[in-house]
């Protein structure tokens, strides 16, 4: 039996167990699991030991390892370097190797509603790891204007210096809310609004939210957080984190396996155990 794991802390609400699982199944891959594996940042020898173990195919790393975990591996490509941040690994010939598939996510979620990031002017709510993968994503495809809005003032100007060492012709801004209301598209990249807290947006009450707007919440559970509640509302069209989950998954999925990744049945195992999971929040 072979292993991916999922590196995490904590992972109760994770939902990529049952996307990615059902996925093996479809493809016929009986004989590889991919399973949690709740490790705190203290553990971090423990999780490379896994890692480096014969029977390990590879893994997904999320919060609080995605950076932290860049200095132990043996490569990082080149997108997972430039976004500063890693949410899958893959082992070749022995080597651990350190990528990245938020930003391919992200943009597939934009995709598959027809919108296009060229020209765009983008307000992102976060600086952190999915913060940054959504910003390359867009700058990269031609983003005319990136705002970032975040808590922590010092984490959004160094994403802003990065930005910006890259991609020099992009115009920048941080924390200018004011700006807001002329965003073609604004995003919430921090995890504000995520189940158990469902009645928080990571927009102050005195912002609101142009009709013409398109609003795209990076958190998944629940599927209509209240950023995105308030930017209905408003008229706006709004989408939701779970299509972006999935097609982080299905790129992830075709990086272990060299399959295609079966989409539609990972989406339809993702929306189940999201179900269940908001039916049942104590067995999460
Ligand atoms: P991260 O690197 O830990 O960054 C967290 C971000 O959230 C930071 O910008 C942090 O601000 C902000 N934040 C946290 N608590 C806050 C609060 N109470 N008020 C204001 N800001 C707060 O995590 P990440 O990997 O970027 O993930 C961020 C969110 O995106 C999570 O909800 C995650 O589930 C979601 N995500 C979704 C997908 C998907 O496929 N749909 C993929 C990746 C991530 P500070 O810098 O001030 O701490």
């Amino acid at each position: 039996m072979q292993y991916i794991y999922l590196f995490g802390y904590p992972l109760g609400h994770s939902i990529s167990p049952a996307m990615q699982n059902a996925a093996l199944v479809a493809r016929h891959i009986r004989a590889t699991r991919y399973v949690k594996n709740p490790l705190p940042p203290e553990k971090m020898r423990e999780m490379i030991l896994a890692l480096r173990a014969p029977h390990c195919l590879g893994a997904n790393v999320t919060v609080p390892h995605k950076q932290t975990i860049m200095p132990h591996l043996d490569e990082l490509t080149e997108l997972a370097r430039e976004i500063g941040a890693v949410n899958t690994i893959l082992k070749k010939d022995g080597k651990l190797i350190g990528d990245n598939t938020d930003a391919y996510g992200f943009l597939q979620a934009l995709r598959v509603r027809k919108i296009r990031p060229q020209n765009a002017c983008v307000a992102i709510i976060g600086a952190g790891g999915a913060a940054a993968a959504a910003a390359y994503a867009l700058a990269q495809n031609g983003a005319r204007e990136i705002i970032l809005l975040n808590r922590t003032l010092a984490r959004s100007i160094e994403l802003a210096d990065r930005l910006n060492k890259r991609f020099p012709e992009m115009e920048l801004a941080v924390n200018d809310w004011d700006a807001l209301t002329r965003m073609h598209l604004l995003i919430n990249a921090t995890s504000v609004g995520m189940a158990p807290k469902t009645d928080e947006s990571p927009l102050p009450p005195r912002y609101t939210i142009s009709r013409s707007a398109v609003v795209f919440d990076l958190v998944y559970n629940p599927p209509a957080t209240k950023f995105l509640r308030d930017a209905k509302l408003r008229g706006a069209r709004v989408i939701g984190g779970l299509e972006m989950l999935v097609y982080q998954g299905a790129r992830a999925f075709e990086l272990w396996t060299e399959q295609r990744a079966p989409i539609q049945v990972m989406r339809r195992a993702a929306s189940k155990a999201l179900r269940e999971m908001q039916e049942h929040p104590r067995g999460a």
